[in-house]
């Protein structure tokens, strides 16, 4: 057997590293707390090719003694804890020791600094590992560290990294969760020389403004809750503003940013009712308990924590938030049978079952330029009656490959206004009426926006959309992919205005469909495949399909069928969800038993 030994530490560094640092964001978060934790009131974050090629912090805090930065870069090596029970009593981000070592084993490090009352800066280099000789330089108060070709010397980790855009999104998240929480810090963010963020000191509500846009804050109500085991504060976003992302999600922990399935849960549960169960509530939760009963020390990222009465802070959470918006009124604001007087999402608006929406009625009297050839995809009051003439269904058509419908010669029939029924056979088959309808239109949009020319049309007033750095930042990835689709678009500083859209939908719809697009676009791992046509699409059909609680007459059934069986795809829906299930007389057979 071969002898036991200790690793080298740069063995052990490079394998801690392995939990510390997965991306650029993992770094960027490390540096920025360690700012927080040295007392500094500004900080600066500066990325070049989002982290990837160089990741620079500098803050004006305590500084580091020269004969301690060494020592900062070893492993366990922290001035913020001593002793075991130190742990219990956290008042500092970091306290694992780990960050500076894992950092610089896997890329090459400089670090300014200089104390508070020192004339002389220093500067220390480290290479993978490799310390290279202090020397002096010239340097404000307070540090700066350099962390250049992250995983330089791990070729395997540094392609595992994704796209600029998603690893940029990712140091965009570290900043936000940090900036939160911190907003007596005046902070920047800077990528490839364009100042993202630039946030003065200034109260939690108007930081959120600065971050998310001016009109955020007034979307939010206060939450406010005080007992024993934990106090709750913070705001939550009005269930109508609500998104299909997470983006708006935060809970703090006294004050450290944790990911919290479970207390995610409970305010879930708080805003059931108030919004479409594909929504995502958003909130920005600071929570405050006693720092012997939580456990950050479970995982290296430390954004995962154990709490000791955590089913006690689950229920007084979810009340708390009920309380909230039940004081606020939100619940009942929100009328999901779309009063038009309210201004509400489109998501919101398209929850109607009875069928109120999809308003899209495109008015066939109303065109500027007199083109007959512009003939709506739907009709505004049952978008399943796509032409007036009934199709006429053929039997002897070939569906056998599909094992399809309408070879069957009976009528369908309608169950419970959501599902059709067909004898075919020893058959019986049974179809989603919602996920069939999503499937033909979006075949349907999909060809209008690829195949044939599809036109756009400007519009007499333009709008204005208000877009925060973020979401600017998303619009560009996909500016161009808008634009082929008709959209026509002016960028501004803060905000974009839309003169005009695809012909075939309305300007209302093409300000909301275009809202979610960037919204949804986000949501995508790799922007660089994402295909807007067919996001766009989706949307749409999904939008606009008849929802199920519809009841249909025979010859729209009939009619919904045939289009599904002529669609390229007729088994699932365009979100891959079966659209029909067959049952034999066997399988209902067994029923009887
Ligand atoms: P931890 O933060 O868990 O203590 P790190 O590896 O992140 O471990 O940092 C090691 C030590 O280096 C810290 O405990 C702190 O004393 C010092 N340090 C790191 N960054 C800074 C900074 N920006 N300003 C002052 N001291 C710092
Ligand atoms: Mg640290």
């Amino acid at each position: 057997m071969t002898d036991i030994r200790l690793l080298p530490d740069f063995v052990a560094n490079q394998i801690a590293a392995g939990e510390v640092v997965q991306r650029p964001a993992s770094v960027v978060k490390e540096l920025l707390e360690n700012a927080v934790d040295a007392g500094a009131t500004e900080i600066s974050l500066v990325l070049v090719k989002s982290g990837k090629e160089h990741i620079s912090v500098t803050d004006n805090g305590s500084g580091i003694a020269p004969n301690q930065i060494s020592l900062a870069f070893k492993r366990h090596a922290t001035s913020k804890i001593s002793r075991a029970e130190d742990l219990f009593s956290l008042a500092t981000k970091g306290f694992r020791g780990e960050a500076l070592a894992s950092i610089a084993a896997i890329s090459q490090v400089s670090c300014n600094s200089r104390l508070a009352n020192s004339e002389t800066a220093y500067q220390y280099k480290n290479h993978g590992g490799e310390e290279f000789e202090l020397k002096e330089v010239v340097a404000p108060y307070g540090t700066t560290i350099n962390v250049k070709h992250l995983f330089y010397n791990i070729p395997a980790r540094r392609n595992f990294l994704k796209s600029d855009a998603v690893e940029l999104r990712h140091c965009i998240d570290e900043f936000h969760r940090i900036a939160i929480v911190h907003n007596e810090i005046h902070w920047k963010m800077y990528s490839d020389d364009q100042l993202l963020f630039n946030l003065p000191p200034i109260n939690l509500l108007q930081r959120l403004g600065h971050i998310f846009g001016s009109k955020f804050p007034q979307r939010l109500v206060p939450v406010s809750e005080e007992t024993p085991d934990v106090a709750i504060s913070g705001y939550l976003l009005r269930p109508e503003f609500a998104k299909k992302s997470r983006q708006e999600q935060f809970f703090f922990i006294n004050d450290r940013f944790v990911k919290s399935p479970y207390l995610h849960k409970s305010v879930t549960q708080a805003f059931e009712g108030l919004m479409p169960s594909d929504m995502q509530p958003g909130y920005f939760l600071f929570l405050r308990v006693d720092p012997a009963k939580i456990d950050v020390n479970i995982h290296p990222t430390k954004t995962e924590i154990k709490l000791s009465d955590e089913f006690e802070i689950f229920s007084i959470l979810k009340a708390a938030v009920r309380h909230s918006l039940g004081q606020f009124k939100v619940s009942s604001s929100i009328d999901f049978d779309l009063n038009p007087s309210y201004e509400l999402s489109y998501e919101t608006a398209r929850l109607t079952d009875s069928y109120k929406l999809p308003r899209v009625s495109v008015d066939r009297s109303f065109n500027p330029f007199g083109n007959e050839s512009t003939r709506p995809l739907f009709d505004q009051e049952n978008a399943i009656i796509i032409d007036q003439d009934p199709i006429q269904h053929s039997l002897d058509s070939d569906f056998s490959n599909q094992g399809l419908l309408l070879t069957s010669d009976k009528s369908p029939l309608q169950l419970d206004h959501k599902f059709i029924l067909l004898a075919k056979g020893n058959e019986l088959i049974a179809i989603d009426q919602f996920r069939a309808h999503q499937r033909v239109l979006y075949e349907r949009f999909l060809r209008a926006m690829t195949v044939d020319t599809s036109h756009s049309q400007q519009w007499l007033f333009s709008e204005q959309i208000e877009l925060n750095a973020q979401e600017l930042l998303q619009f560009r990835l996909i500016e161009d992919q808008l634009i082929d689709l008709g959209f026509h678009i002016e960028a501004q500083e803060n905000s974009i205005i839309l003169k005009g859209g695809p012909e075939f939908f309305e300007q209302r719809q093409s300000v909301e469909v275009f809202k979610e697009l960037l919204n949804q676009s986000y949501e995508h791992d790799t922007p660089e495949n994402l295909s807007i046509a067919d996001l766009t699409a989706k949307i749409l059909s999904r939008n606009l399909a008849t929802r199920g609680g519809v009841k249909l007459t025979v010859d729209q059934m009939f009619k919904l069928l045939t289009d599904l069986d002529a669609c390229k795809e007729s088994q699932v829906s365009p979100d891959g969800k079966r659209i029909f299930i067959v049952l034999n007389s066997n399988e209902i057979a067994l029923k009887f038993n």
